[in-house]
């Protein structure tokens, strides 16, 4: 077990609170114990010379002053009669004030002024505490002594000793507990804690294969599971960053290849007629072309990975939008032989997007298209129910096998990939058009079948005026 600050905070918090109650519960029971007992022992002790002061006649008197000492001597109490002069005439057997000793002056003043008087002693010889009352004994409105009624307070203070004692044993046991718990608390929060710290920090250097094996169900065991997640994503993170690193070094080293080739045929005249060598500069030129629509592709997912690009929303009507694309694409397709075919027969609810990014799905589905089928038509429809409008992109070309569909709008997939590059395509196309089509909160879907088409079917929200 290794004792970290959490733990020291932990003992240190539960011991301060344990102490805290203690404490002041143990002084408030001292002192309502003593309170009560003191006050008790006073009245009685008052009650009595009370009445002994009351009954004596004469402190001159012998047998009066041994009746009285007799008389103590059957009780818990001890007496002590003075004379007027403040000598003691009569002890019931308290040895500190023996008889012929004179009492203190002050004790006498108060005596003659018909006061209570009221102390604490301590008899040397019998080790005990007492608590004394005194009273002036008056006779025809004469001062002629006084007396005093001692109990033993003794007891008292052992019973206050025990409480003390009792509140220290527990205190000892308030720190024993606490270490304990300590201990234990140590062992079920802070290991757990020291083993994730020690898992990040393997995480942050790299080894993402490391887990924490934390298993319980409360704070700990959720934080333990979103670690273990973290290294999981970054681990996903770090192998998807491999492969696309591994993809685009592939997709730029043929046309770089290209390039260097044909550069260096026409740097060492390796061409035979004017009209060879401008084959081999259009090919330059489309393999810059290409070069430069895969880095402004990768570019704009990237972007839209990321999240970082800003889309124009506003209310639009996809029949505007359908057309414009159409006119757009239709060139390329009648230069193949293709015609595209769009003829929309009612109104079609407005949808919420940006008009700009939506032309540019529809022109690249319509381009891949026009791209991947040989002759027959494209198709594009625009249908809605209550809450969707969907528009489909239907061809007879050459159609996708069911086993590449799952793939299709993952990065740089092919399916033919020497056909896809005959067509000019960086294999992006798709990875965008998913992206965008998600970010205006539409889904998309692909049909196809070898050899007879593919329809690949949008589905957009209806606008409704949220
Ligand atoms: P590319 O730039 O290669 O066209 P895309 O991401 O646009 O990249 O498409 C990925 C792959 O999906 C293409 O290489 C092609 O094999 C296939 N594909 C896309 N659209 C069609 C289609 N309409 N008919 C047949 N195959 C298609």
């Amino acid at each position: 077990m290794k004792w970290n600050r959490i733990v020291i905070k932990l003992g240190a918090s539960i011991l301060t609170i344990i102490l805290i109650i203690l404490l002041p519960l143990g002084f408030i029971m001292n002192q309502l114990f003593s309170g009560f007992y003191y006050n008790k022992v006073q009245d009685q002790l008052n009650d009595l010379s009370n009445r002994y002061a009351n009954t004596i006649t004469s402190v001159e008197d012998q047998d009066i002053l041994q009746m009285f000492e007799v008389l103590a001597d059957m009780t818990d109490q001890e007496i002590i009669i003075v004379n007027e002069q403040g000598t003691v005439v009569a002890n019931s057997g308290l040895p500190s004030l023996p008889k012929g000793l004179e009492i203190q002056e002050d004790e006498l003043s108060r005596f003659i002024n018909n006061s209570v008087v009221q102390n604490e002693l301590y008899d040397e010889q019998t080790d005990k505490r007492y608590l004394s009352v005194g009273k002036p004994i008056i006779l025809d409105d004469q001062f002629i002594g006084g007396i005093f009624v001692l109990a033993s307070v003794e007891e008292m203070y052992q019973s206050i000793d025990m409480i003390t004692n009792s509140i220290i044993l527990a205190g000892t046991g308030a720190i024993f507990l606490a270490i304990g718990f300590t201990f234990i608390v140590s062992r079920k929060l802070s290991n757990p804690l020291l083993e994730m710290e020690k898992a990040t920090r393997k995480i942050a250097k790299g080894d993402l294969n490391t887990r924490v094996s934390v298993a319980s169900k409360d704070e700990i065991g959720s934080l333990s599971n979103a670690i273990n997640d973290l290294a999981f994503e970054l681990q996903r993170y770090r192998s998807s960053r491999r492969e696309f690193f591994a993809n685009i070094s592939h997709e730029l080293r043929t046309p770089i290849t290209y390039l260097e080739g044909y550069a260096n045929v026409i740097e060492n005249k390796l061409y035979k007629t004017e009209e060879e060598k401008n084959k081999y500069l259009q090919i330059i030129q489309q393999e810059a072309k290409r070069m430069s629509s895969l880095v402004n592709d990768l570019f704009e997912l990237s972007k839209l990975e990321e999240g970082r690009l800003s889309l124009q929303f506003e209310e639009i009507d996809l029949i505007e939008v359908v057309e414009n694309a159409v006119s757009k694409t239709k060139i390329k397709a009648e230069q193949k032989g293709l015609t595209i075919g769009f003829s929309p027969t009612y109104q079609i609810p407005s949808i919420y997007a940006d008009g700009l990014r939506m032309e540019q799905i529809l022109i690249n589905l319509i381009e891949n298209a026009i791209r991947y089928t040989k002759q027959g038509s494209i198709m594009i429809s625009l249908s809605s129910d209550n809450d969707k409008v969907i528009v489909s992109i239907e061809d007879t070309g050459i159609g996708i096998p069911s086993d590449d569909i799952p793939y299709l709008f993952e990065r740089f997939y092919r399916v033919e990939k020497s056909r896809s590059r005959e067509h000019g395509g960086t294999g992006l196309g798709l990875a965008i058009v998913k992206q965008l089509v998600a970010r205006q909160h539409g889904s998309i879907q692909v049909k196809s079948e070898v050899g007879k088409g593919t329809c690949f079917e949008l589905t957009f929200p209806i606008y409704k005026g949220e």
